[in-house]
């Protein structure tokens, strides 16, 4: 018989990046016995690879920041797709987060005056983003992972064990959520080192599993981005939310070949880098989009202007939402005006007053990344760069100010979850998502936990047992195809036909192509033991990412519009129509081998107070002549 251990806990935090942490630590200060699971060791998580920093209208660097203009910005950039109650709640709460973080012992980078320094982002109006050199994910782990470590020592204080309230478990994959008569009763997974199983009881689970990434071949994310928390919630019950918008960063290395995708910050630009086409032309200027005209300036003086001086000058089009920056940059190369190796050039050189010193100095990460990766010298050379797939918009569907999902007991957190952003995230908005939605999760959860008293889910053995048995599965095939093989062609096939572009019939074959690889995935076999065994670990991971991207390639053919992180070429344009409806995705059919359904579902109407925050003629660009109130409607 197969050995499982089992432990019993209040609220169960699967992943411990910022949103887990920062959950967990919720969850804590409110009395809960809490475990945070990690895949990845403790502190490797996406959170720590975050270099821009964290979006918060503090107004440190221009006072005229506040969260209107912050939450005005998000539903921009979202193309008024997104969850206006969260983009507020994410507004007006995210710089008490920072400071938090700070009280925490977070040594942010200052401003001469010796406040919290904020710097420029795509689409940010002000200067808004908190941030550590371009190091800013490592130092809110850390001061988080610190957070952890403070209230370890109280509870050792007070109940004479560190782990009483707060235990990590560090390397250790969740495969299944139990859920008994609907509610969730716990999660199951395997210590990574040993293989060993082990079934956590819990009435609450967060999931903080974070993105998508791994779906696809050319990609910023690293190994853990295989949709985990998504699929865990689909299989679940709950339901996922526009899972068509899948964001492509702009500026991902293109060269060597071995680090392709590799994330170049966005800060390069906030810090007055330019993208220069292969005739040297500046050619963002040449897409600024008709919804954004008033706002970009139309000649390089004004836009370098703009950096000294943005209260008499409109922001350089480098700086535009990222989905346009990837779309004109996939343009330019598709036109043969791209670099040597399939990009455009992005250069700082002479663009910083302090001249190459002050490029080091701003951008360490950056300078270190491409001399030792590329032999390029960024103080002397241009970098190439080209498109990357970065970030998932669509996530689990969630209350605003829960953060709970359609399953009671089932919450969600950081980048796993849907909503916030829309059709396309601003830079720095993750992190403060983090930070806000985390807390939330983590208060969400203990007040759920609460509110069943003692009647307590139980989790019933036979789900136990279909769990193992899944999990065992690679095993018992034998002499089946290589988990490897099937994860290379899925993420050909999400590259070349669900990508950046996409169309009916290419949407039509990449949906024809995962039934295929579908059918591949359920007859892989693994050699070996249960102990680290990356064959195994990756079979396993093929169910989520199949899912995930079964949703993402749906939704995409279901959305006959262009809107943020999803660009149909056969649908150029955005559709007021479109923009009331969300995309839900849920699981039907077989529950051994269960097929992903689509749904519309009409938005809820924005809040009188927060349609007012903007000019009528702007709303007319996205809306439909009825959704505006009756006062602008007049008006316009
Ligand atoms: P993560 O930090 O990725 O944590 C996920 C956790 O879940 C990990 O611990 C993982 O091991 C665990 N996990 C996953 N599956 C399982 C499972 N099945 N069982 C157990 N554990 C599991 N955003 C910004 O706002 N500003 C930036 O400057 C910025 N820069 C970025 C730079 C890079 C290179 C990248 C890739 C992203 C950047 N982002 C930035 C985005 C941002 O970093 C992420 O969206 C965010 O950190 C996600 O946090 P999270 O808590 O949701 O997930």
């Amino acid at each position: 018989m197969t050995e499982i251990e089992r432990h019993s806990y209040d609220v169960v935090v699967i992943g411990a990046g910022g949103s887990g942490l920062r959950a967990a630590i919720e969850a804590r200060l409110q009395g809960k016995k809490t475990a945070v699971i990690s895949k990845s060791l403790f502190g490797k998580a996406h959170t720590v690879m975050a270099e821009g920093g964290a979006a918060a209208a503090m107004g440190n660097v221009n006072p005229n920041d506040n969260w209107k203009v912050h939450f005005r910005d998000t539903m921009r950039g979202g193309k008024f797709l997104n969850n206006w109650r969260m983009a507020e709640l994410h507004a007006k709460e995210a710089p008490d987060r920072i400071w938090e973080l700070e009280h925490w012992g977070a040594l942010f980078d200052r401003t001469k005056d010796g406040k919290i320094s904020q710097r420029n982002f795509g689409g940010h109006e002000y200067p808004r983003l908190a941030h550590v050199g371009d190091r800013t994910g490592l130092e809110l782990i850390r001061t988080l992972q610190q957070k952890v470590v403070a209230l370890q020592q109280e509870d050792h204080r007070d109940h004479g064990d560190y782990e009483a309230y707060l235990k990590v478990w560090p390397e250790t994959t969740i495969t299944r959520l139990l859920v008994k008569g609907g509610k969730i009763a716990g999660a199951f997974g395997y210590v990574r080192e040993t293989g060993k199983f082990v079934v956590f009881e819990a009435p609450a689970v967060v999931l903080a599993t974070g993105g998508i990434g791994k779906s696809f071949k050319v990609t910023s994310n690293s190994w853990e981005y295989t949709g985990d928390g998504h699929a865990l919630a689909l299989l679940a019950g709950a339901t996922l939310l526009n899972m068509e918008f899948v964001q492509f960063h702009p500026t991902g290395m293109v060269w060597p070949p071995s680090v392709k995708g590799i994330l170049v910050t966005e800060s390069v630009r906030g810090d007055r880098g330019i993208l220069l086409n292969s005739e040297g032309r500046r050619f963002m200027f040449d897409y600024i989009p008709e919804v954004f005209k008033e706002k970009y300036a139309t000649t390089e003086e004004e836009a370098d202007r703009w950096y000294d001086d943005p209260d008499n000058n409109r922001r350089p089009p480098e700086l535009l939402p990222r989905d346009e920056v990837a779309r004109a940059i996939n343009a330019e190369v598709k036109a043969g005006r791209g670099s040597p190796h399939g990009g455009v050039f992005l250069t700082v050189v002479g663009r910083m007053p302090g001249g190459a010193e002050e490029i080091k100095r701003r951008l360490p990460a950056m300078h270190h990344q491409f001399k030792e990766l590329a032999d390029v010298d960024i103080t002397k050379e241009p970098m190439e760069v080209g498109p990357t797939c970065h970030y998932v918009m669509g996530g689990v569907e969630v209350d605003p100010d829960t953060a709970a999902a359609v399953v009671p007991g089932l919450f969600a957190a950081g980048e796993c979850s849907g909503g916030m952003h829309g059709s396309n995230r601003l830079g720095g908005n993750s992190l403060s998502d983090l930070l806000v939605f985390g807390r939330r999760a983590g208060l969400g959860a203990a007040e759920y936990v609460d509110s069943l008293g003692d009647d307590r889910p139980v989790p019933d053995q036979e789900e136990i047992d279909y769990a193992v048995a899944e999990a065992l599965a690679p095993f018992e095939r034998k002499g089946g195809e290589s988990p490897y093989a099937v994860h290379a062609d899925l993420q050909q096939t999400m590259n070349d036909l669900v990508g950046i572009i996409r169309t009916e019939k290419e949407l039509q074959l990449a949906l024809e192509k995962l039934e295929e690889l579908r059918a591949r995935a359920a007859k892989v076999s693994v050699e070996g033991g249960k102990g680290y065994n990356p064959a195994w670990h990756l079979a396993l991971d093929l169910r989520n990412m199949l899912l995930v991207s079964e949703c993402i390639a749906k939704a995409a053919l279901e959305r006959t519009e262009s809107r943020g992180g999803h660009t149909r070429e056969d649908y150029p344009q955005m559709s007021p129509e479109w923009r009331k409806v969300n995309l839900i995705c849920r699981l039907v059919g077989k529950a051994d081998d269960p097929r992903v359904e689509i749904k519309r579902q009409e938005m809820e109407p924005m809040r009188e107070d927060l349609l007012a925050l903007f000019d009528v003629e702007e709303l007319k660009k996205y809306m439909t002549p009825e959704e505006l109130p009756a006062g602008m409607r007049a008006a316009a």
